[in-house]
């Protein structure tokens, strides 16, 4: 897509500091990090939506965020890492190329994500459970 940032950093019109490559994703450090190290694993092929994503390419991004995220976390002030990628405007997504972001953690980090937690009015739960389910009935190998 000719007027997308992660495109042209796949096609080496914008600089990136690449980590990995293959024929399927492009991974490089994300340029305004939460901690040093922070990462950024991507598509080649445009994708605005994760959700579009084939099979085989969601896959190898999950495989080797992971891998990134082990290797950060043996980095000196880093003992965890948390895999984030948010799917539309509402959940924080600026750059409309989907991404999987791998964020290197430590205690020590400042950082906290502000995760609120609410409590299901009874018989909530179960009916959106119900109504997700039937909807994802054979829609997964479609
Ligand atoms: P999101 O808010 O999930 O869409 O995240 C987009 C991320 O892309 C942000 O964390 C940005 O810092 C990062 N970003 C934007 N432009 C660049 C760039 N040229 N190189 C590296 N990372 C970038
Ligand atoms: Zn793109």
């Amino acid at each position: 897509m000719s007027d997308c940032i992660f495109c042209k950093i796949i096609a080496g019109e914008i600089p990136s500091a690449k980590l990995y490559e293959d024929e399927l994703i492009y991974a490089f450090l994300d340029i305004s990090p939460i901690n040093f190290g922070h990462a950024l694993v991507i598509p080649k092929e445009h994708h605005q939506s994760a959700s579009t994503i084939p099979e085989e390419t969601a896959g190898r991004m999950f495989h080797v965020a992971s891998r990134i995220g082990i290797l950060l976390k043996r980095m000196e002030e880093f003992d965890a890492y948390n895999l984030h990628l948010a799917d539309g405007t509402a959940a924080g997504q600026v750059v409309m190329h989907a991404h999987l972001h791998v964020i290197p953690r430590g205690a020590e980090d400042g950082f906290r994500w502000n995760w609120r937690q609410l409590t299901y009015p009874e018989g909530k739960m179960a009916e959106i459970a119900s109504e997700i389910s039937a909807k994802l009935a054979g829609k997964i190998r479609d």
